[in-house]
This record gives C-alpha cells, sequence and structure tokens, in this order.
C-alpha cells in the first residue's frame, strides 16, 4: 500500500485518502486528477477494503472508462469489477432493470446519431415538408437541445413553426420502437432515481461515488450524481473549470463553481503542479487562459525542463499550411519519432481534408479519431441491423433497413405496404407474416418468406455458434459478399474485412465480459451505440492521429500541432458573438495547448478555401495572448536544416519493445510474426511449430523473447 501512494505528491496522497466530506478537487490541465481518481479507487479495494462493485467512477468516455479500468487492475490485481462507465452506459444499466417503471420493454434499443438522423428525417418527409429548410441534421439537434432544456419546443417555432409536432412524433416512434435516443437515456435514467425506493436503493448500493471531467456534466447529470449518494458524503468529484468546453451541449459550469454550496461540508484540494508539459508549454497555456474572466483562478506550475520553444508557422495557404504540417511530421518519422506520439487538431472537423490529402502524398498513416467511425459504417451497420432484428422485435427501423438488403427485389411499394402492416402489427417477424401473406408475386413472397427463415435461424444460433462464427453465418446466408462485390466493386473485400473484423470483437468482447447469447449481444449493442468521439475500433500504434480539439479532452501527446487559429475559425464564427462564447473558445484553445508534453507547433493560413474559392483570413487574437518569447517562427525554406539541428537536441523516443516469441499453454513456443492493436487485447499472428499459424489475443500469450 505504502508503494502505492508513492506514485503520488502530497496534495494527491491527500486527495486520495481524504474521506470525511464530498471531495472536489479542483486543478489544472495535467496535474493528475485522473491519476488522483484512479488511485483512489485502488486505495478504496486494498487499505479500505470497499467491494470493488460497490464503487462507481464516471468518465466521459467510454475509451476513457476502459482506460481507467486497467489502470484500476494494474495497481489491484485483476479482480476488481468496478463499475468504471460514463452517464449514458450507467443509465443504460439502470433502464436494463427497470425500463417497464418508464413504460419500456427491457430489451429496449438505442438510437444512434444515426439512426436519428434517418428517423428524423423520415418524419419531415411524411409531413411533406421542405427538407432544405427542415434539415434533418439541424433538426435532429434541435430535438436533442430541446430535450436538455436548453431551450423549449415553443420558442423554436420562430424559426421552424412546425418543430412542436415534429418533436411529439419523433417521440412517440421513438416509444413506439421500444427506443431511446443518447438524451433519453439520462432523461429516463434520473427519471428511474426519482423514485425514492430507487434512489435509496442504488445510493445505499454504491459505497463511493467518483466522477472525472466534472466540468462538463449538465443538469440532468448532475442530478443523477446527486440522487446516487444524497448527503452521505461519499463522493469525489475532479474538474477544471479552464476546460469547461460542453456548454453548447448544456454542460453547465455552475456545477463546478457551486460544488461546496450542494454538497455540504464539501472539502475542496486543489491541485497545482503539472506532470505533462514542459515549462514553455505551461507558460503559453497560463498566460493565454488568463485572459478569461469567469474562472476561480488557478495558477499552475511544473518541474519539467524548459524544452523547446513553440513553434509558429504563418501559411500562404490552407495547402501550404498542410503541406508544413505533414513535412514536419514526416521528419519526425524519420528521427524515430514513434506517429502515435503525433496528433493533428483541428477546430472543426471539415478541416482534416487538407491535412489528409497531404498525409498521404507523404505516404504518413493516419487515424481520424471521432470521423466516420467504424460502426458507422454502411456494412457494419448492415450486418448490425440483422442482429437487431433478431434481438429486438420490435425494432422496425432495422426492420425495414435490411427488408431489401442484400437485394432481393423488394421495392418501395413493398417497403410502404410493410410500414401500413407495421402501423398495427409492431412485431418484426409478425409483420413479415403479414406481408408475405399480402404479396401476390410468388417472387416477393418467396423473398419475404426466406427472410423470415433466415431471422428465425440466426435466433436459433445465438446460443449455438460462437460470435465470430454468428456473423460469418449471417454474412453467408444472406449473400452479403456478393452484394457488396456487386454493389462496391471497388472496395468490397475492405469491406468485407470490416466485418470480420466485427467478428473478432465481437468475440474478443464475450470473453473480455464473460457473456454469451442474448445477453452478449445486447450488452455488445449497448456498447457500440454509445462509443462516442474518442472511442475507435481500432488502437493502433502505428498511425499519427487527427481529431478536433473537442475530442482530445483528457488526452495526452509527446508531439501536438494545432492548426487553423484564424479570426472565425478558432476562436469559431458561431462564437464570436458574446464574451462568454469568445472565452468557451479560449478555455477550448487552452485544452489544445495543454495536450502537448514535449512540442507544440500552431500555425495560420493566411487565405483559405471555403465555399469553393479563398478567403483571405485574419490571425487569431489567442495567438497575440502567447507570450512572444515562447514562440519561435519556423519558416519554409530554413524549416528543414533548422529542424535536423533542432532533432539532434532531444526527442526521448520511447520505442515500445514488440515481442518476438511467446508462449501458449496449448501450443506452446511460437513466433511472431505480425501484432495488431496494443496492449492485451492486441492480436498477435504467431507460428506454432505443431500447430502452424494462430492469431491470439495477448491476454492469452506470455512474451518470452
Ligand atoms: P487533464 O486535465 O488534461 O485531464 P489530469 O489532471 O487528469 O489532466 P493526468 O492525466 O491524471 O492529469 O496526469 C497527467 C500526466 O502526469 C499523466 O501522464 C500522469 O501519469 C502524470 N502524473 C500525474 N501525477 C504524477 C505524479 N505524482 N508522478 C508522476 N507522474 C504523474
Ligand atoms: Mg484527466
Amino acid at each position: 500500500m505504502e508503494s502505492l501512494l508513492k506514485g503520488l505528491n502530497p496534495q494527491q496522497k491527500k486527495a486520495v485518502t481524504y474521506f470525511d466530506s464530498p471531495l472536489l478537487i479542483l486543478a489544472g490541465a495535467g496535474s493528475g486528477k485522473t491519476r488522483v481518481i484512479t488511485y483512489k479507487i485502488a486505495y478504496m479495494i486494498e487499505k479500505l477494503r470497499y467491494k470493488p462493485e460497490r464503487i462507481l467512477a464516471v468518465t466521459f468516455t467510454n475509451k476513457a472508462a476502459k482506460e481507467m479500468k486497467e489502470r484500476v487492475e494494474k495497481l489491484v490485481g485483476n479482480s476488481a469489477p468496478v463499475l468504471v462507465s460514463t452517464f449514458h452506459s450507467f443509465c443504460v444499466r439502470l433502464l436494463r432493470t427497470h425500463s417497464v417503471r418508464v413504460g419500456y420493454q427491457p430489451n429496449f434499443l438505442i438510437l444512434d446519431t444515426d439512426d436519428k438522423k434517418r428517423l428524423v428525417r423520415e418524419i419531415i418527409r411524411d409531413m411533406n415538408l421542405d427538407s432544405e429548410l427542415y434539415n434533418p441534421s439541424a433538426i435532429a439537434s434541435v430535438i436533442s437541445n430541446i430535450k436538455n432544456g436548453l431551450y423549449s419546443p415553443e420558442s423554436m417555432t420562430t424559426y421552424y413553426d412546425r418543430i412542436k409536432d415534429i418533436f411529439e412524433i419523433y417521440n412517440k416512434r421513438l416509444k413506439e420502437n421500444n427506443a431511446f435516443d443518447f438524451d433519453d437515456l439520462l432523461i429516463y435514467g434520473r427519471e428511474l432515481l426519482k423514485s425514492e425506493e430507487l434512489q435509496r436503493k442504488y445510493s445505499d448500493f454504491f459505497q463511493y461515488v467518483l466522477i472525472d471531467e466534472y466540468q462538463d456534466t449538465n443538469r440532468i447529470q448532475y442530478e443523477i450524481a446527486r440522487a446516487l449518494t444524497k448527503d452521505k458524503g461519499n463522493i469525489c468529484v475532479v474538474g477544471d473549470e479552464d476546460q469547461c468546453i460542453y456548454t453548447w451541449r448544456g454542460a453547465n459550469i455552475e456545477n463546478i463553481l457551486s460544488f461546496e454550496k450542494d454538497f455540504q461540508n464539501a472539502k475542496i484540494i486543489k491541485l497545482e503542479k503539472n506532470y505533462r508539459c514542459t515549462k514553455v508549454i505551461l507558460d503559453a497555456a497560463n498566460a493565454v487562459i488568463e485572459n478569461n474572466k469567469l474562472r476561480k483562478g488557478k495558477k499552475l506550475y511544473t518541474d519539467n525542463p524548459a524544452g523547446e520553444p513553440i513553434r509558429l508557422y504563418v501559411a500562404e495557404s490552407d495547402v501550404d499550411e498542410a503541406r508544413f504540417v505533414s513535412k514536419t511530421v514526416k521528419q519526425f518519422l524519420k528521427k524515430g519519432v514513434k506517429p502515435a506520439d503525433i496528433a493533428i487538431f483541428y477546430r472543426t472537423n471539415s478541416q482534416s481534408r487538407v491535412v489528409e490529402d497531404a498525409l498521404r502524398r507523404e505516404g504518413i498513416s493516419y487515424k481520424i479519431v471521432g470521423g466516420l467511425k467504424f460502426y458507422e459504417r454502411k456494412e457494419i451497420k448492415d450486418i448490425i441491423a440483422y442482429l437487431r432484428v433478431v434481438l429486438f422485435e420490435k425494432d422496425t427501423i432495422s426492420l425495414l433497413r435490411i427488408l431489401n438488403v442484400p437485394k432481393r427485389g423488394l421495392g418501395s411499394a413493398v417497403e410502404k405496404k410493410l410500414k401500413e402492416i407495421l402501423q398495427q402489427e409492431t412485431s418484426n417477424i409478425g409483420a413479415l407474416k403479414l406481408l408475405s401473406d399480402e404479396l401476390r408475386m410468388e417472387k416477393q413472397k418467396k423473398a419475404i418468406e426466406d427472410l423470415i427463415d433466415i431471422v428465425e435461424e440466426i435466433r436459433k444460433k445465438l446460443y449455438n455458434l460462437k460470435p465470430y462464427d454468428l456473423i460469418k453465418f449471417i454474412t453467408v446466408s444472406i449473400g452479403y459478399e456478393k452484394y457488396l462485390r456487386k454493389e462496391h466493386p471497388e472496395d468490397w473485400e475492405s469491406r468485407v474485412e470490416n466485418i470480420k473484423e466485427l467478428g473478432n470483437t465481437i468475440q474478443e468482447f464475450s470473453e473480455r465480459e464473460k457473456l454469451q447469447g442474448e445477453d452478449l449481444y445486447l450488452e455488445f449493442l449497448s456498447t457500440i451505440t454509445l462509443s462516442s468521439d474518442q472511442d475507435e475500433l481500432d488502437e493502433e500504434d502505428e498511425k499519427v492521429t487527427l481529431m478536433t480539439v473537442h475530442a482530445s479532452k483528457g488526452l495526452e501527446f509527446p508531439i501536438v500541432f494545432i492548426t487553423g487559429l484564424e479570426e472565425g475559425l478558432f476562436p469559431h464564427i458561431k462564437s464570436l458573438d458574446t464574451k462568454e462564447e469568445i472565452e468557451e473558445e479560449r478555455r477550448l484553445f487552452y485544452v489544445a495547448i495543454t495536450r502537448a508534453k514535449r512540442l507544440l507547433s500552431l500555425s495560420y493560413a493566411k487565405k483559405r478555401r471555403s465555399f469553393g474559392s479563398y478567403k483571405d483570413t485574419r490571425k487569431s487574437r489567442f495567438l497575440d495572448e502567447v507570450p512572444t518569447h515562447l514562440i519561435k517562427e519556423v519558416k519554409r525554406k530554413v524549416a528543414k536544416k533548422e529542424s535536423e539541428r533542432r532533432n539532434a537536441i532531444d526527442f526521448e523516443v520511447v520505442q515500445k519493445k514488440k515481442p518476438k516469441l511467446v508462449f501458449h499453454q496449448k501450443f506452446g513456443k511460437g513466433v511472431v510474426k505480425r501484432v495488431e492493436g496494443v496492449g492485451e487485447s492486441a492480436k498477435v499472428t504467431a507460428f506454432f511449430a505443431n500447430y502452424g499459424e494462430k492469431t491470439i489475443v495477448m491476454k492469452f500469450l506470455k512474451v518470452i523473447g
């Protein structure tokens, strides 16, 4: 135990061992807030003998949750089923047990952003509204804002006079589908906890509650946290008011500023030492955030070395900026920096394309976090829709998706008929049977009957087949590969690969969570639907990361490029009107700067293409807030020479050793050929003398060479 506390400074130690009253850890970026939460959980298990399953830790993304779980396990050994989740996934758990109380069946389904947009589009079409005016994406986010209490349907009627009707129909359709959208999960989760019985049950059950990134909780999340602890004082939240960047999604900076008022006898501990950044980077961050008025105010220091000056590149155009970034990245890679140690940030998603083009030209592989995610790819959604039809008998959205995918000669007339039937008959199979009775054409009748057979076959196999084989079974029985070849001749192979990857993932998930059959698939589907901006299927080590600043929260990288520092872009044009909005943009810039551990590069372009033509830009006001003595301007011509000189200085390259020889219980010694992914869930392909080549998950192997 002593050794556990050794990894902490005195303030952090105090935070880990304090249990007398509600605890707020208010501290700047990189000061070890997340580390404190992790150690506190370990401390409770090891020292205080709390039951791991009765500790609840809430993080901002599923990825953060997974990482935290792994870190705790590292500290206390494997036996720690601590409940680390996001607010959303916590609510899913609550609802799976108690949804009947709010009028939903326990096997409800969750609409992801894409499903939601489809549904909104359908409603707009059914109502014969102009989809130019009633843009489905815009309406989807209005619906979300209404649900989050940001504004009422009435106040929106000035912009969209039918919004109230859309809102009502939307909710009605969700209910008919036994479905929740993301916002509903929180709303109904909180609703459940309003019952005194459940509130008592859960607040008695959880011995302690911890929340990371508390500055970005919204009102509903706050109320859930409150209900889970009431006045028992068994809560620790950590946050940084300077990093509150989700007020546009209803996050409420007040939650953190008024913690002392809301939680009696609250204790506040501040952490002031930053362990992440060089002095130069931290000085820049401190100087920038000081321009904000709406803050409690705090100063961070670090014992880290001063480090290199911040690089500034003034580009002639967006293309030139992208070229600068990609060339510099290339130089780093040549010097042995790992791709995964480099991140490129931008304010808006649409900026990524130019950068991507430039990276591709240099032959640098990259991944986009928060771009088109694995689970949003068509082939994955198609296969998952089959699973959903099997698991959720009322999931008509998925049923309509698979009706003619792959093509079975069932056109829009048949679809219309099915929709009519679904008005009365809401069970999927029931509706298909009625549909087949109504159809005249033998071919169509047969197609529907085949589809019914397939769905029932899959259902039977849920328990008999391993997940990987089940996915294969679905793909083969619907003839999906043939369909892909025909529809997507250019990239059908990689799509087939993706589906295999899906099989692998569910297989792995089943082993990790020790779940099978229906429980397995239900749990898996909730997890992926909730996977958010930062969550990616493949956490490849070999790629440079591209992401928006929002998605970078909580992460750290040795080298960070922040691009597009122009007025109207960063700060964003939508946020120039009020002081509050500008301050939020500044917090965002502060978040971006403080992700960098060793080297920070800032850049802007003098002109940038938008809506098809080039426009002159002005450099961001935030750049002027970075003290000039911390900056060194990079010029293109000399850049090459200079960086060669610089690279000799210092980039401590932590080269992770790749295993060469592994040992497996059954197969014995194996020679490693390939490793995909990282950590315990990495997939290792190795050659075993008596068994040939096998691909095995890392955790079942021992590295012996
Ligand atoms: P953010 O505000 O960005 O979320 P944070 O306050 O959560 O940052 P952490 O991510 O917990 O900070 O810590 C930042 C880095 O400093 C991590 O790499 C962490 O391991 C390291 N660190 C924190 N405390 C210590 C310590 N006492 N000794 C050594 N390293 C530390
Ligand atoms: Mg953190």
